[in-house]
């Protein structure tokens, strides 16, 4: 084995000529990847007990050389970005040194990353080596690139250093959004260092930027509560309002945590599920409902209508012409109980079908509409007039039907049919609509949410018989939130890495908190 302090001399191993090369390259840079069977070769190699051997470490290096777009500056940062864990890391940056290799920024980028994968605590000395190995960073490059940072800030986060971190983060805002792990990491350590405010500063901005909060840190701030002179009910409370204000699920890993609290910590959560119409089998009680007001709704209306026609948006592919013509029919027909996005129903079930396939979608949710004695509008476009069947027949005769310029899109009439048409009006379409939902500005853009899960439905299935499945909207809170009798609903998703969907979760939290 190498020896720790000669392995992390860093200052030594740097080679001038890789380091003009890096620095002043601030953006982010593409990860080259080798091919898979490369990696899981070497996956599987580095997954077996103990550091490789030099020979080992040699057919490693080898393997991905093979490849005609590695060279000897860029494999050795490959490398070490397939090394499991700061040991197996360690003993590479050995070889390298053995082998008399030089060292650059990815490198050393990679290394400091290796930091995070460690399962015992880290010692002194390896608190110190970061600490060089940062201080040399920073002395040899006026900028570091958004990767490197990013590395850095995994490892800082681990030190006494940590605070510079947020000079860090600040060189990689200079050109891009810091990626959720750092914002994770920095939260994290303030929430443990006690700079409670600095933590949630970084959640929220991490919120802002649409990155994702993950376990550690709201298991850092569950941690922070818990100390002495805290006040963990109240804390625990400003979690789960974080979590309705920003929009972030809580995962099932932080459910257990707050299932597995004593008594004592004056909260008390229960696994529970939630009915499709919004009701708790725990305590009975009813989720808080997201209908829109009358006063709500007008709103809404009012900002879409300015957003069309004051500030010309949102119709921006339509001519002046083709939007008149629209005017003029929802004026002649409106109101609607459900406006019907034709082409979104059509393709549902894929868009390799034909014209009649088609046809027969989009009559069979027109027919489940009209045997409801519902007034229908559908949306399509013209090219859909040359689907001659008695399907467009039955459509024609039984539906207000709108077909667009084949340019055109079709949301946007969808949206502006069923805002004129009234608070009660229903769509039908699988669209996120969220460039739309983005454009009517923050306050607005609530109320749009809240009236598009209201009022949006959408295609399961058809089956053989003709009859429609249908997705409904589930009309109640999404997030956690306080019911009116005090208690939270919390929903839990699988995962707190990875972005869920905007649905109703199966799995709930039902938690009561005792008030101070
Ligand atoms: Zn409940």
């Amino acid at each position: 084995m190498f020896s720790r302090s000669s392995v992390f001399c860093v200052r030594r191993l740097f080679c001038a000529e890789n380091v003009r090369f890096y620095a002043g390259v601030f953006q982010k840079s593409a990860r080259l990847k080798p091919a898979n069977a490369t990696v899981d070769y070497i996956k599987a190699k580095l997954g077996a007990n103990g550091a490789p051997t030099v020979e080992e470490w040699e057919d490693i290096r080898s393997t991905i050389l093979n490849e005609r777009r590695f060279n000897d500056t860029n494999v050795d940062s490959v490398v070490l970005g397939l090394c499991p864990n700061l040991s197996i890391g360690k003993s590479y940056v050995g070889y390298m040194q053995e082998k008399g290799l030089g060292t650059n920024l990815a490198i050393v980028g990679k290394l400091l990353r290796l930091y995070r994968l460690t399962e015992d605590r880290l010692t002194d000395q390896d608190e110190a080596d970061i600490w060089r190995m940062y201080s040399e960073l920073r002395e040899q490059n006026s900028v570091l690139d958004a990767n490197t940072c990013e590395h850095a800030i995994n490892a800082l986060t681990l030190t006494k250093h940590w605070r510079h971190s947020l000079e860090l983060l600040d060189m990689i805002k200079i050109i891009g959004t810091p990626d959720s792990t750092s914002y994770n990491c920095i939260a994290t350590k303030a929430f443990l260092s006690g700079e409670e405010t600095l933590g949630w500063a970084m959640l929220k901005e991490m919120c802002d930027n649409k990155r994702l909060p993950n376990d550690e840190t709201f298991l850092s701030w569950l941690e922070y509560s818990r100390r002495d002179g805290q006040p963990f009910a109240k804390n625990v409370e400003k979690m789960l309002q974080f979590t309705n204000e920003n929009s972030v699920f809580l995962s099932k890993h932080i459910g257990n945590a707050l299932k597995s609290l004593p008594k004592e910590s004056g909260v008390v959560a229960q696994e529970t599920r939630v009915t499709d119409n919004g009701k708790c089998s725990n305590c009975k009680g009813s989720l808080a409902s997201i209908v829109v007001t009358e006063e709500s709704f007008q709103k809404l209306k009012e900002k879409f209508l300015e957003a069309i026609f004051v500030n010309k948006e949102i119709f921006n592919r339509t001519t002046p012409d083709e939007l008149r013509r629209f005017q003029n029919v929802l004026k002649k027909t409106t109101p609607y109980d459900v406006v019907i996005d034709g082409l979104n129903v059509a393709f549902s079930s894929g868009n390799q079908k034909s014209p009649t396939a088609y046809a027969q979608q989009v009559a069979a949710v027109v027919r489940h509409y009209v045997r409801q004695k519902k007034r229908v509008l559908v949306i399509g476009r013209q090219h859909m007039d040359k689907w001659r069947s008695k399907e467009m027949k039955y459509i024609r005769e039984n539906s207000f039907l709108f077909l667009t310029e084949d340019l055109s899109q079709d949301d946007p009439f969808l949206l502006y049919a069923a805002l004129e048409s009234g608070p009660q009006t229903d769509f039908f379409s699988r669209d996120l609509m969220r460039k739309h939902s983005f454009m009517l500005g923050d306050t607005v853009s609530g109320i749009f949410k809240r009236w598009q899960q209201e009022h949006q439905y959408s295609l399961l299935s058809i089956l053989p018989d003709g009859r429609v499945m249908i997705k409904a909207p589930f009309k109640y809170e999404l997030y956690a939130h306080k019911s009116v009798d005090n208690r939270w609903h919390v929903p839990l998703v699988e995962c707190g890495y990875r972005i869920p969907k905007v649905e109703k979760q199966p799995e709930w939290l039902c938690l009561s908190i005792a008030q101070a």
